[in-house]
Formats: C-alpha cells, sequence, structure tokens
C-alpha cells in the first residue's frame, strides 16, 4: 500500500525490529489473535503437536516454552498449563472420566479435589471413593470393573501421610487403571512422580515454581503422547488458558526454586525439630519424623522435603486454646498456600475433615518461609506461651 491514513498507520506501522535479539529472560507474548503466514499455513497448522500456533488459548512462545521447561524438570514428555492447580486437577477428571466411570481418591487428598469428587459424584453420574491414604497395594481391593482412574497426593497437604507409590502404581496398573500424582509439596524436585510409576504429575505452580505468592497456574505432565492427547482435548474444550505474564512469572521463579527448596526444606526441619521437644505438641506430622504416618515410604521415595508440616497439639488444649496461639503469632501469616518466602499457619478442623481421625488434638499447619528460623523459634515460643 502506498498511501496510508494517520489511523491507519496508528494500526499499521511500517517499522519492524532488528532480528537477533537475544537475551535470558524469555519473550512474553501477548495474544489472542495469532497470525497465520498464508491460508495453506493456517489449515495445516497443528496446535495439539505444538508445531504450529492457532489462538493465544492454545499456546503461544511463552507458554510452549514453560510447558517444555517443566515437562523435562519433571522427566516427562508432554506438559499442559492451567490457569491454577485445582483447574489442573480438574482437567484431568474432565479428560478421564465418563458418566458411570469411578474415580478413587485418598482420604486425606487436598479438599478442593474432594469437593470436586463430591459434585461428579451428586451431577454427573460419577462415583468418587476414598481410600485410606496408606492401603499400599490394597488398592487392588478397592478397584471395580467401572474404575479408571486413582488420585494420589505425597503427602497429603495436611495430615501428612505419605502413601506407597510404588504399590499403588503397580496395583492400578495391573488392573488398567490410571494413576495421576498431586506432587506439589515436593515440587517435583524431592520426588520424581515418573520413576514411582504414575502417568500423569500434577503441580500447583502457584507454590514452589513461582515462589513469589502473586500467581496462580497449574500444570499437568505425562510421559505418553496418547494420553497428552485427552487431556489436551480437555484443555481445548474447557478453555484453559494462562496469561503470558502469568507464565513469565512462573518461568521467573524456577532458576531459584530448588535452591529455595532447600532452604525451606532445612527451616522447616529445625522448627519441627524444635516443636518436637515441647511438651504441648504430641505428634510433629512431617515426612522426615518418624511420627509421621509413612515415614518409611518418605525415607525410600524422597531425596528432601518442603517447608509444609503439621503438628498435633496435645488433647487437654480447646481449638479455643490453638486458635489463640495462631493469633498469638506475629511472623506467620494466618492464610492458605505455601511456597513464598513468608511463614504461613492455618489451623485445621481435621475430625470433620476426615472418616477415622485418630487423634483428638488440634491440628496447626506451618509452611515455613525463608525467614531467619531462630526468629521463627522465638515467635513460636511466645505464642505458645499464650496457650
Ligand atoms: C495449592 C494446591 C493445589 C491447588 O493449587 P491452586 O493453584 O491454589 O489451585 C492443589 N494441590 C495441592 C497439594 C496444593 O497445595
Amino acid at each position: 500500500m502506498t498511501k496510508k491514513s494517520l489511523q491507519t498507520t496508528l494500526i499499521h506501522p511500517d517499522y519492524t525490529a532488528p532480528e537477533g535479539f537475544d537475551a535470558y529472560p524469555p519473550a512474553i507474548h501477548h495474544a489472542s489473535t495469532v497470525l497465520f503466514k498464508d491460508v495453506a499455513a493456517m489449515r495445516s497448522g497443528d496446535w495439539k503437536n505444538k508445531t504450529a500456533y492457532t489462538y493465544g488459548l492454545h499456546g503461544t512462545p511463552t507458554t510452549f516454552t514453560l510447558e517444555a521447561r517443566l515437562a523435562e524438570l519433571e522427566g516427562g514428555t508432554h506438559c499442559l498449563l492451567a490457569p491454577s492447580g485445582l483447574a489442573a486437577i480438574a482437567m484431568v477428571d474432565f479428560a478421564l472420566l465418563k458418566t458411570s466411570d469411578d474415580v478413587l481418591l485418598p482420604d486425606n487428598v487436598y479438599n478442593p479435589n474432594r469437593e470436586l469428587g463430591r459434585w461428579l459424584t451428586a451431577d454427573y453420574g460419577i462415583t468418587a471413593r476414598y481410600y485410606d491414604p496408606l492401603v499400599g497395594a490394597g488398592i487392588a481391593g478397592l478397584i471395580q470393573p467401572n474404575t479408571k482412574l486413582v488420585w494420589t497426593e505425597a503427602p497429603g497437604s495436611v495430615s501428612m501421610e505419605v502413601p506407597d507409590l510404588p504399590a499403588i502404581c503397580k496395583a492400578a496398573h495391573e488392573h488398567g487403571v490410571l494413576v495421576a500424582l498431586d506432587n506439589t509439596w515436593s515440587a517435583g524436585l524431592a520426588l520424581r512422580g515418573f520413576d514411582m510409576g504414575v502417568d500423569i504429575v500434577m503441580q500447583a505452580l502457584t507454590k514452589y515454581q513461582s515462589g513469589g505468592s502473586d500467581v496462580l497456574m497449574g500444570a499437568l505432565v505425562t510421559r505418553d503422547a496418547a494420553l497428552n492427547d485427552r487431556l489436551a482435548m480437555a484443555h481445548m474444550r474447557l478453555g484453559m488458558g494462562v496469561s503470558a505474564d502469568d507464565a513469565f512469572l512462573v518461568m521467573r521463579g524456577l532458576p531459584s526454586m530448588k535452591l529455595r527448596f532447600e532452604a525451606h526444606d532445612a527451616s522447616a526441619r529445625k522448627v519441627a525439630a524444635w516443636l518436637k521437644a515441647r511438651p504441648e505438641i504430641t505428634r510433629v506430622l512431617h515426612p522426615a519424623f518418624e511420627d509421621c504416618p509413612g515415614h518409611e515410604n518418605w525415607k525410600r521415595d524422597f531425596t528432601g522435603a518442603g517447608g509444609l508440616f503439621s503438628v498435633l497439639f496435645d488433647a487437654r488444649y480447646t481449638e479455643q486454646q490453638t486458635d489463640r496461639f495462631v493469633d498469638s503469632l506475629e511472623l506467620f501469616g494466618l492464610g492458605y498456600s505455601w511456597g513464598g518466602a513468608n511463614s504461613l499457619v492455618m489451623p485445621y478442623r481435621i475430625q470433620a475433615m476426615r472418616k477415622n481421625w485418630h487423634d483428638g488434638g488440634m491440628l496447626v499447619r506451618f509452611n515455613i518461609g525463608l525467614e531467619d528460623t531462630a526468629d521463627l523459634i522465638a515467635d513460636i515460643e511466645q505464642a505458645l506461651a499464650k496457650l
């Protein structure tokens, strides 16, 4: 075109930046519309194989890059991003379950996943059943002909039981049932899900990958192209897009993730050991401690621990007293989630959450952040004095 009006010039400028720019931060590509070179390219591109771009929702160089980095990290071959960890969980269920199917969830499962199970059962003609997280090979006895999926979580993120993953996977696979692992606690660093035999690794990137307490995102990693295709169809049909800026934030967290994770781990073990020696505490539910159910599975399968653990108070303390303890903490924020620099605390009504909970004491969960542990311990000490 030879002559453009001012208005058109604003929309179709002449300038294109020179090629050849390079830098460490990945580029942030914002797009709803993706442009095709020509009609042939538009007709031949395959968004599912990530060999071409079709629409912002189905991937940009920014999201493809994050997906590839996460797949490599988990030891998988394919990855799909979702707008939250919970959305990633839901995507697995909607991809793999249909009316009259059955799904097994551990009784200590992340509570919104349990809520999703309730919904599928109430409204979608799917049954969600809950198993003892320490069932191990005994899962075989629960599998029915219509069972399609077993969810696992290692450890359960409130009561912290560590399952026998290889035994669960072996039994499930002998019955042709797929196993999905919520691997958020270990960030994929301390537990290698595919080595345990699972088929799908789910991560809440909201936690350690981001590390900033400022972004929500989830991921599903697989090692199987056909299984990934099933998940990718649900991803497309449900419109599971993530924003380019959020993908950038997660990528910015990745280089430091292992060092942060190891710092959380060391600090959490120090604080947990201090709590274990306190007379107010009857049990420290930290997978690296013998008090924790499934500790032997942690010792066999994990190479480290995160910053998250729970404690049980002596049953002589009422909820009112442990609530006062929580409210008296000054360095610990009262809030959900974890994986950021700030220490957090959360009391749970565990007796109401679980079928056969074994203990009468109040459960309080700690997320140990990156503060100085001496300061954190001093803070806990002053709050215990207010019990
Ligand atoms: C946080 C979390 C999720 C969900 O992640 P969101 O991004 O908050 O939806 C799922 N599972 C576990 C174990 C989590 O800790």
